[in-house]
């Protein structure tokens, strides 16, 4: 290797470290981007399950970044409406987009073709020195310069170190940043399934006794699934034959799609929430996951990481623009106090509404129910889950 010294370094090229580097395209800033796993598999990532339900305001993001021309269209779902259902009432919680000025709530992407088309539109990039197949063994920082040292021993220097490398981060802990975990004790399954019926375009949230239940809408005929589990219910069903499983699912969702049939692997997520307690510190910040890993049941985290990825990537742009130093506490704490601004209602409105519909109990089950029906009569409160959900009024202004 002969550069050793660049202006930001990002340890992880997932979609939010992608993402931050393509954002920082239009500066003079030269970058790196490093990550363990090689470069066929970051150029062609596998199919991991995730469907990815898109805000508007990602979507656009994606436009602008240009990575929304390589995804396949006939390989996303559109969601016009979406309901969430308590255990076996047949009373809902509906949402759709009529008056906000579109004609759906949001996208569903799977998340491998969101990472393939952020690792097309950056490999190229002139700023930008790939470092695949490379492990971070060491992070440190001080006033002057930050340091990442490489399995090899290689030892790289930067005014800005990101980390962007999963809610488990390991530089965030070589950083000695701490971080609250909340293990929910549960398992999340996520697949792709064939129906007989249409969906309707309808996302479902089903929230049963001990189980949650989604389906979200993809092309044609098929629907991401994903069912939440206690962690030993969700070995039983990770080891069930195939047609069993489908019909298992099919009669969970009491046969609304008809017969159902699996067309990819079942992937299996331990249900961990992460929130670091600082986003940033000298001469170093954390995005995507690494800030904060969210439980998938609102679909918020690579939405989140986008977003965040965009406001660390302004203050970096404006303080290259005047010659200020980019690595600067000052610039890095605003990115921290905006993201922060965005994150913690998410983060922890997501963890209490994960506690109200897995909570058995008499009161538990009467209080959810009473919070459908009020979500569902007082406008401003439905206003606010929607626009949480989808962003679709900022895009529609
Ligand atoms: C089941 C499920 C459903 C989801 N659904 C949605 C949804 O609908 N909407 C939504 O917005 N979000 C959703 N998410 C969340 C979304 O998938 C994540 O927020 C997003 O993938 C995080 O991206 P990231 O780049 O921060 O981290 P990751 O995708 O975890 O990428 C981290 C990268 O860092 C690399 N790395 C790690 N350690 C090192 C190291 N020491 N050295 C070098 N490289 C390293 C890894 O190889 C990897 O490439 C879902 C998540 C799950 C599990």
């Amino acid at each position: 290797m002969t550069q050793t010294h660049f202006d930001v370094i990002i340890i992880g090229a997932g979609p939010a470290g992608l993402g931050l580097a393509r954002t920082l395209a239009d500066t003079p800033l030269n970058i790196a981007i490093i990550d363990g796993l090689d470069g066929e598999t970051l150029a062609n990532p596998s199919e991991d399950g995730r469907d990815i339900a898109l805000t508007h305001t990602s979507e656009q993001i994606m436009q602008d970044l240009g990575m929304w021309a390589h995804i396949p269209d006939d390989q996303c779902g559109l969601i016009r409406d979406a309901k969430v259902i308590n255990g076996k009432s047949d009373y809902a919680l509906h949402f759709d987009a009529s008056g906000k000025g579109s004609d759906y709530l949001g996208r569903i992407v799977p998340n491998y073709l969101i990472r393939r088309a952020a690792y097309t539109v950056v490999k190229d990039q002139e700023n930008l020195t790939m470092m695949p197949e490379t492990r971070v063994t060491g992070v440190k920082t001080d006033a002057q310069s930050g340091q990442v040292t490489l399995d090899d021993g290689t030892i790289l220097t930067a005014a800005l170190i990101v980390a962007a490398d999963s809610r488990f981060s390991a530089s965030r802990r070589m950083m000695g940043l701490s971080a609250n975990s909340l293990d929910f004790g549960r398992v999340v399954i996520v697949c792709e399934m064939a129906h007989d019926l249409p969906h309707n375009n309808t996302a479902t949230e089903c929230f049963h006794y001990d189980q949650t239940l989604a389906i979200l809408p993809m092309n044609g005929l098929k629907s991401s699934v994903v069912v939440t589990l206690p962690t030993d219910a969700a070995d039983r069903a990770m080891a069930m034959p195939e047609q069993e499983f489908s019909d298992d699912i099919a009669a969970r969702f009491g046969g609304s799609l008809g017969a159902m049939r699996l067309t990819t692997k079942r992937h299996p997520y331990p249900l961990v929430a992460v929130l670091a307690r600082q986003f940033v510190t000298t001469r170093f910040a954390l995005v995507g996951d690494a800030a904060v890993g969210m439980h998938p049941v609102t679909a918020h985290g690579y939405n989140l990481g986008l977003s965040g990825a965009g406001l660390l990537a302004n203050e970096v742009r404006a303080a290259a623009a005047r010659g200020d130093d980019i690595g600067a506490l000052h610039g890095l704490k605003r990115y921290e106090a905006a993201h922060k601004r965005a994150v913690l209602p998410l983060y922890h409105g997501t963890n209490a509404l994960v506690r109200l519909y897995t909570d058995n109990t008499v009161p538990g089950r009467i209080l959810r129910g009473a919070a459908l029906r009020l979500g569902n009569v007082l406008a401003p409160v439905k206003n606010r889950i929607l626009h949480q959900l989808t962003h679709i009024d900022e895009r529609a202004r």
